[in-house]
């Protein structure tokens, strides 16, 4: 057997897994899933895209107790939009199992995300800084917390995190799981691990290799006065579906943003100045294929998962040597072919040389020759194509649940059991039809499950709810 079903994990998370189209597990979710199920710390290290946050998702979605208020999870990310990105996916597996997921971070106003910690929750996301702050609000409770993972936590430490990421452990009972992922293990990250993991499981996917394989890397030299001339060129001769174009600096992405737009290439871009609604934004938008191009700085880019890139271009040569592979690790997923493409002026020659150590092999210089230019034509042609929207994830589970408004909330003092007890009196449905309830002040909304939801909202019109008539609706999913 090589699905999911080996590992013993219950239906309703297998399920789910089949309507993200997970039929087979990765080769770190292989390892991963029985050893985190068995509770035991784990050290994951793998490239970027091969599947780690499934590979903690789904046993912390199973190890979840609905009939617990206060969170048994906690799991850490370095920035604003991975938070966004892992709360969904782990919203997703755990989605026929009711689970709660609220994601806190930074930039989006804390009230909100007070009263949605008050409900019912069971796996926290979110940035430490964020976190850290409700702790001190009293306003996320860890002490119930048995599973901590800290994700990408390479860049945690990069970015500064490590005093946030420490004081949030001492607030974690000691009887604790703890998993730490990363793409690259350095010193500091060592010293971590010793410090807070207890006999870890290492377990390590080498991907080198099959990196080498699937992507085809490019370099060419230029000088900066030339770079983007060069650059439109050879974007124009590639012509490729999407693909991200990686800068050194904010300021930088936005100067090529600008002269991209003002030539007639569609693009977006992100970086850490842009407003955090923005950037949310923008990726949901690149994701959709809004716009083919996705011009972004290293921080904010890392972990950010977009499948089938064909492309990725360094406009600027990276700075760090593990950055070179986290980037050119966008493209060439699951199999797929890739190429990357680098431009290297002469202050960058040091760098590819210690990116060439690193790797273990030499990265191809090329020239541009005019007579490869390819035809322009056909560039400038899909710049004008209408853009047909991609499918998000999770999309398949719009089949087969539908969310319902009710009018009443707690003003009218409106509970989830009122809304239950209601829908459970009508023939053939059950408890097990309903999915997550959330009362707000004056309407309150309920997930129907198993394609159950016309029916139940037909039934609905005529039978009371708290003695009274309710006003029900379907509505549109938001996720
Ligand atoms: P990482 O954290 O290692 O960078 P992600 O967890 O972001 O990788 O996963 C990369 C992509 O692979 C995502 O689009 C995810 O939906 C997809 N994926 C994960 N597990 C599977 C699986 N078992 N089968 C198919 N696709 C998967
Ligand atoms: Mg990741």
């Amino acid at each position: 057997m090589d699905d999911f079903t080996k590992f013993r994990i219950s239906n309703e998370i297998i399920d789910a897994l089949t309507i993200l189209g997970y039929d087979e597990p990765t080769r770190i979710q292989e390892r991963v899933i029985p050893i985190a199920l068995s509770g035991r710390d784990i050290v994951g290290k793998s490239q970027t895209g091969s599947g780690k946050t499934a590979a903690f998702a789904i046993p912390l979605c199973e190890l979840a107790r609905w009939e617990e208020n206060a969170p048994e999870a906690l799991v850490l990310e370095p920035t604003r939009e991975l938070t966004v990105q892992v709360k969904q996916e782990i919203y997703h597996i755990g989605r026929k199992k009711r689970l709660k997921v609220p994601d806190v971070f930074g930039g989006f106003p804390i009230d909100k995300q007070i009263q949605t910690l008050k409900q019912k929750s069971h796996i926290v996301v979110g940035t430490p800084g964020r976190v850290m702050d409700h702790v001190r609000r009293e306003s996320l409770d860890l002490s119930h917390i048995k599973t901590v993972v800290i994700d990408e936590a390479d860049l945690m430490l990069d970015m500064g995190f490590i005093d946030e990421v420490r004081e949030i452990l001492s607030h974690i009972p000691e009887k604790r799981t703890l998993m730490l992922f990363s793409a690259t293990i350095g010193k500091e990250l060592e010293k971590l691990i010793q410090e807070y993991l207890h006999n870890p499981a290492f377990i390590e996917i080498e991907e080198m290799e099959e990196a080498k394989a699937d992507i085809k890397q490019e370099v060419y030299e230029t000088e900066n006065e030339e770079k983007y001339g060069l650059f439109l060129k050879l974007l124009i001769r590639e012509n490729p579906e999407s693909c991200m174009i990686f800068c050194g600096t904010r300021e930088m992405v936005n100067v090529l943003c600008r002269k991209l737009r003002k030539d007639g290439v569609k693009c977006g871009m992100i970086h850490g100045e842009i407003d955090q609604q923005d950037r949310i934004r923008t990726i949901e938008g690149f994701r959709e294929g809004r716009f083919r191009y996705l011009i972004a700085t290293d921080v904010v880019a890392r972990g950010i998962d977009f499948d089938n890139l064909s492309h990725v271009f360094n406009y600027d040569f990276p700075t760090g040597k593990e950055t070179y592979v986290h980037r050119i690790g966008r493209t060439g997923r699951n199999g797929n072919a890739g190429t990357a493409i680098s431009l290297l002026t002469d202050e960058d020659k040091k760098m590819k040389q210690m990116i060439e150590e690193y790797v273990g092999y030499a990265l191809p210089m090329e020239i541009f020759l005019e007579e490869q230019a390819g035809d322009a034509q056909q560039f400038w042609n899909r710049q004008k194509e209408k853009v047909v929207l991609k499918k998000r994830k999770g999309a398949g589970f719009h089949k087969t649940i539908t969310r319902l408004s009710v009018g009443g909330g707690k003003k009218s003092k409106m509970r989830a059991v009122d809304i239950v007890g209601t829908i459970c009196s009508i023939p053939d449905i059950t408890a097990e039809d309903i999915g997550a309830i959330d009362v707000r002040d004056s309407l309150t909304y309920v997930e129907i499950l198993n394609g159950k939801g016309k029916r139940v909202c037909e039934a609905l019109q005529e039978k009371t709810i708290k003695g009274k008539l309710r006003k029900v609706r379907e509505t549109r999913n938001n996720l």
